[in-house]
């Protein structure tokens, strides 16, 4: 993905689709009565929410194309339809969401990463870069957490 307005129109449909999933999570944790992950998934929905605001940014104000669906072209494997995502309807347990949140992150780096790796353009290669890290920080936290709830 060569086009700097392309790479930022996928990155924000990624953030807003994880934000989303963030708040339904942090709702269904609340339903849990599991203050700690509810606040976890807030904060996460924050940082997505962040996330989103810098790729507008990035744009230079200047509005990012508004893509139909089959405009898109993600990688395969990292759509943020393709994460698993049962919705929290089909959420059995606490362990149920964070698996779900553990998927949506790493498809999201997986994403990145893959564009970074083959984008021709320097500006699309660094950003989809440190996009890339950021996605790579919200992996490891989960799975911090993950081995703390489970122990
Ligand atoms: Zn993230």
């Amino acid at each position: 993905m060569d086009d700097i307005h392309l790479f930022l129109a996928h990155a924000v449909r990624l953030e807003a689709e994880a934000a989303r999933r963030f708040e339904e999570l942090a709702d269904a944790m609340h339903t849990f009565g599991n203050a700690e992950v509810e606040a976890f998934f807030r904060q996460m929905a924050t940082y997505s929410r962040e996330h989103l605001a810098e790729a507008q940014t990035r744009s230079g104000f200047r509005p990012l194309p508004a893509l139909a669906p089959d405009e898109y072209s993600w990688p395969d494997g990292t759509s943020p339809e393709t994460a698993a995502w049962a919705g929290v309807d089909g959420l059995m347990s606490v362990a149920d969401a964070l698996q779900l949140a553990l998927q949506s992150e790493q498809a999201g780096r997986e994403f990145y990463a893959v564009i970074a790796a083959g984008s021709r353009n320097p500006r699309v290669k660094s950003m989809a870069n440190e996009f890339a890290a950021e996605e790579a920080e919200h992996v490891s936290a989960l799975e911090r957490l993950i081995e703390r709830c489970a122990a």
